[in-house]
């Protein structure tokens, strides 16, 4: 496969799941522009076809700005992966605005703006590749998790109703569905879990990986593989899915 000439933005990028599928696009031949909120992490991260661009996907502006500087400097963006996200459970009862606005403002407000503003390119072009990442909580309640759960889902309409829009257009837009994947996310969680039920740490990593069907952690690379395969020329006719990423049949 060869994404030559094409750019490439991935939010988040500098980490986890979002440098992975950085490193998986630019092997690919893509130019690929990694945004985050911390500038240091992203030049740590930056190598051959892999440009830094600091971008807070909370914040309007700063999307607009930060797209508009990657399209000057490597063209308009033909492939978006909104993969920026927060992970934090919390009950309902114990859910304030504040808690519930920065779940939904990172997940679901960050990606509606991201991809909005790499259309205008993808539209021109009449081609074009939008793979957001959204979980196993895109498609299921996870239990304690309601905000998140809900910014999941609601990705997954956001992804869905734009396929319908832009049917027969060039445009694709998919989402993949990972369980639990071996990031910086999921040692947090397990700080955190390991706090709310009472449990060690280490307990609250196996109950993580219990939670995956095929019983291990999922590598990052696995996650870029899939969306790789969604962002190249055999996945033409594959559009407004979500590929579950989680080890088994549920
Ligand atoms: P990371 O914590 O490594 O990645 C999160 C990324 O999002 C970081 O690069 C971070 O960069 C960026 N980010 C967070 N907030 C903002 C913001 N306001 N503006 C811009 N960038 C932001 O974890 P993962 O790689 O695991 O997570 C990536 C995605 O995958 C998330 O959407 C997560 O929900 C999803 N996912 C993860 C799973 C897992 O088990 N790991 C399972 C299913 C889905 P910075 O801090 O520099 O801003």
């Amino acid at each position: 496969m060869t994404l030559d000439g094409k750019h490439a933005l991935v939010t988040g990028g500098g980490t986890g799941i979002g440098l992975a599928i950085a490193r998986a696009l630019a092997g690919a031949g893509a130019e690929v522009t990694i945004t985050g909120r911390r500038a240091e992490g992203l030049d740590a991260a930056a190598g051959p076809r892999l440009h830094p661009q600091v971008m807070d996907v909370t914040d309007e502006t700063s999307v607009a700005r930060g797209v508009a500087a990657a399209v000057a400097a490597r063209g308009p963006v033909q492939i978006c992966i909104p993969n920026a996200g927060v992970a934090e459970g919390r009950a309902l009862h114990k859910t304030d605005t504040e808690f519930w606005r920065r779940i939904m403002t990172t997940n679901l407000d960050g990606a509606f703006w991201t991809i909005r503003d790499c259309l205008h390119g993808m539209r021109r072009a009449e081609w074009g590749r939008v793979v957001a990442i959204s979980s196993i909580a895109g498609l299921r309640g996870l239990k304690g998790a309601s905000a998140y759960t809900a910014s999941k889902h609601g990705l997954i309409g956001l992804v869905r109703a734009l396929s319908e829009d832009y049917l027969g257009s060039g445009l694709t837009f998919n989402a993949v569905c990972p369980g639990y994947v071996d990031t910086e996310i999921v040692s947090r969680n397990a700080a955190a879990i390991s706090e709310r039920a009472g449990v060690t740490p280490d307990e609250a990593r196996a109950m993580m990986i219990a939670a995956n069907r095929h019983d291990r952690l999922i590598a990052p690379d696995e996650v870029a593989q899939a969306v790789l395969w969604l962002c190249g020329p055999g996945s033409g006719s594959v559009n407004g899915q979500c590929i579950e990423i989680a080890g088994g049949q549920v």
